[in-house]
């Protein structure tokens, strides 16, 4: 979550007043920071990872698997652990920071300092995430395990899911029918986050994901564990009258979306120009990376018959109106809005001249007020315009005490709005008097079951950043193609179900017009052309991970360009990844010529083999995705009754046994590769070498 401001918060009907304030001030603040930011030029590659867990308390009398309810006592004993460790341990080694998420089960964790792009810096990323997670779990209770599950199985069934139990029949904030106020991080943020989005949408958030029809599954499926009957909110009656779908798992809370843990890389760029290049390149990945990290099957005691969690977060902070939501009449100074404020990107941002104006392509309303005052401060359009885009939202808490702030000094009115836009990708300036400088971050993907898999996509996601600035790649297609790939990609077994958009030839275009491929029959590069440097510039082997690449390859003024449906095909992820005949080598191969430029050791070249080798088991199928394992595990149970319901035994024994997988007593063939080596057997410490 973004920033945790003390004080007191004000309920919708106050908060509303002060929604132009905000938005003038953070849009002040933003400016500010524009004229003090906009020319800083030259800052390193430091990149960082954040990992959320749930923190699961075993019941080993009534093989219950629940959620721990003990975050605010987990995150003070923490803290206390890591000043200790950091007074004790001197400067050079940054300890872990531990932060507090929605879920009152959850916590996230980030490395204590970012990473360089050092190849030691890179090769140290499983080792501080094992780190982080071994520290969380020597501090908790012996009952309990930090589990990085994407969603809880059982959050919302009927009976015990948390540790202690808490009843659903007052959840003040959200008026579920399922989770108990309880379940929210108790901080006043949390829950008036909650509440507001229920109070300025006029209804409880609705998600229906649909469910795995099995054998045995009562068709139609008429939910049998919703209260269908209760009478205790004004709400309650939405499930009956058309909220809750047949043949779907319901849901009426932000816990069920907020509530899943993920995995999100920041990245700084060298300047604002490259920061806007990455994002946008990004944008089109996020679909890619939410399938091949797939982890989120099971959903409120049922299996669904999707894999991803995203369409879920979506719907639970969807706080806009009937109207903004086109299912009514829009009434004076309303706008129709697409998307939930939770969604993927709606605008490519980059001025390079090979983001065509035709890529943006869905209807992205913007404030127009904002757009000019951007515009009449001398800000580009396209950037202008992501600005104003974020601003067409309502700021969703304020705090009484931070109405009135110096906007030379704060950002957090402008904070306020950008930090209550979840998308895929997320352009962030950099912070008022601060040393840190623009940067990027990639949030679409779930989190892995094991610290080896989070460390083989957080390092293959940063080589292929730099393979994109290395070989000024060109990833682009219309938005609206990506927004169809983010629904392809939740879908059950997308890896193999599923094509998706993708543009068939990545490399820049020639002084001609034909695009340089430097690519060879079979998908591969050759040698000389990626160490001579393909944009014929000649290249000394880098030693280590670098920002800062050239411009962008101009071509002829008179150039013609192909049509923009020529540009793009339906791909598979296998090809997407590996490669589909001569002219696209897939991003692996992308990221093995990138990997050519670097001047790397054989120790740590064979380290990142490791991690490829599972990106591309995950891709051509060798390897299955979590969700697929968690799916096949559930209906492969001896207690399974082909009737879709993940029962408190089945959770248990699913929890049990990625905690035996992860700590490596336990194999998962199929899931992980034979040389996997979990946590029980690996030597874990921050100081010692990779
Ligand atoms: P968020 O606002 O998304 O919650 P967090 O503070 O939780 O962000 O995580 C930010 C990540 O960015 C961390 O992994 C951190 O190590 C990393 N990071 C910190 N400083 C920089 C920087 N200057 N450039 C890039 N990444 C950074
Ligand atoms: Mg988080
Ligand atoms: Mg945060
Ligand atoms: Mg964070
Ligand atoms: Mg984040
Ligand atoms: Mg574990």
């Amino acid at each position: 979550m973004g920033l945790l401001s003390l004080g007191t918060p004000l309920a919708w009907d106050d908060a509303k007043r002060y929604a132009e304030h905000v938005r003038e001030h953070g849009i002040t603040q933003f400016l500010h920071i524009w004229d003090r930011m906009k020319d800083r030029e030259g800052d390193e590659l430091l990149w960082g990872d954040e990992i959320e867990y749930m923190v699961v308390s075993f019941d080993d009398t009534e093989n219950n698997a629940k959620l721990s309810l003990r975050q605010t006592e987990i995150l003070r004993k923490l803290a206390s652990i890591v000043d200790g460790i950091s007074s004790g341990l001197g400067d050079e080694v940054a300890v872990p920071t531990f932060h507090p998420e929605y879920g009152r089960y959850m916590l996230e964790s980030t490395p204590g300092a970012p990473y360089t792009g050092s190849i030691q810096d890179v090769l140290s990323v499983e080792n501080n995430m094992r780190y982080r997670r071994n520290l969380a779990r020597k501090h908790l209770n012996a009952r309990e395990i930090p589990m990085t599950f994407t969603s809880f199985p059982r959050l919302g069934v009927p009976g015990v899911f948390t540790e202690p139990h808490f009843d659903p029949s007052d959840a003040v904030s959200s008026h579920s029918l399922f989770l108990p106020e309880e379940i929210t991080n108790p901080h006043a943020r949390f829950p008036t986050l909650t509440a507001n989005i229920r109070r300025r949408r006029g209804s409880k958030v609705a998600m229906n994901l649909p469910l795995f029809i099995d054998e045995h599954t009562p068709r139609p499926f008429v939910d049998p564990t919703i209260p269908w009957q209760r009478s205790r909110y004004s709400e309650d009656p939405e499930a009956k009258n058309g909220a809750a779908l047949l043949d779907h798992i319901y849901m009426d809370a932000m816990g069920f979306g907020m509530g899943c843990c993920c995995l999100q890389l920041t990245f700084q760029s060298c300047n604002v120009k490259e920061a806007r290049r990455m994002y946008d390149a990004m944008v089109p990945l996020a679909p890619i990376m939410l399938a091949l990290t797939a982890s989120s099957p099971l959903w409120r005691g049922y299996i669904a018959d999707v894999d991803c969690r995203w369409n879920v977060i979506a719907g639970a902070v969807d706080d806009r109106t009937e109207e903004e939501r086109g299912l009514k009449s829009l009434r004076e100074n309303e706008k129709l809005i697409p998307k939930s404020r939770y969604d993927s990107v709606s605008l490519y941002i980059s001025e390079d001249w090979i983001n065509r104006p035709e890529y943006n392509d869905v209807l992205a309303p913007i404030n127009e007020k904002v757009l000019q005052r951007l515009q009449d401060h001398g800000i580009d359009e396209a950037l202008a315009k992501h600005i104003s885009h974020l601003f067409i939202r309502d700021p969703l808490v304020i705090f009484s005490e931070m109405i009135d702030l110096d906007d030379t000094q704060s950002n957090d009115h402008f904070e306020n709005i950008q930090s209550t836009n979840w998308q895929t990708v997320r352009f962030k300036p950099p912070p008022v008097n601060s040393a840190i400088g623009w940067r990027v971050e990639f949030r679409s993907m779930e989190v892995q079951l094991t610290d080896f898999e989070n460390a083989a996509f957080a390092v293959f996601f940063v080589l292929l950043t730099r393979a994109i600035l290395h070989f000024s790649l060109n990833l682009y297609v219309p938005i609206s193609r990506v927004d169809e790939n983010m629904q392809r990609a939740q879908k059950r077994d997308a890896v193999h179900s599923q094509h998706f958009y993708f543009r068939k030839n990545v490399f820049p275009l020639s002084a001609s017009g034909s695009p340089v491929s430097p690519v060879l029959s079979g998908g591969v590069f050759p040698m000389e052309d990626v160490s001579n440097g393909i944009n014929g510039h000649a290249h000394t082997k880098d030693k280590e991970l670098k920002n800062c690449y050239p411009k962008m390859p101009q071509p002829d003024a008179d150039i013609e360009l192909e049509p923009v449906e020529e540009e793009y095909e339906e791909m598979t992820v296998n090809e997407i990844m590996n490669g589909k005949g001569v002219d696209f080598p897939g991003l692996l191969g992308l990221v093995y010529a990138y990997l050519e430029t670097l001047d790397i050791d054989e120790k740590s070249r064979n380290k990142i083999e490791e991690y490829l080798s599972l990106i591309r088991g995950r891709s051509n199928g060798s390897l299955q995705t979590a969700a697929t394992w968690i799916r096949n595990f559930v209906r492969n149970h001896s207690q399974y009754k082909y009737d879709s319901v993940v029962s408190q035994e089945i959770n248990y024994d699913l929890m049990r046994s990625v905690d035996e997988i992860e700590r490596g007593i336990r194999k998962a063939p199929g899931l992980l590769p034979e040389s996997f080596v979990g946590s029980h057997h690996a030597r874990v410490s921050l100081t010692s070498d990779s």
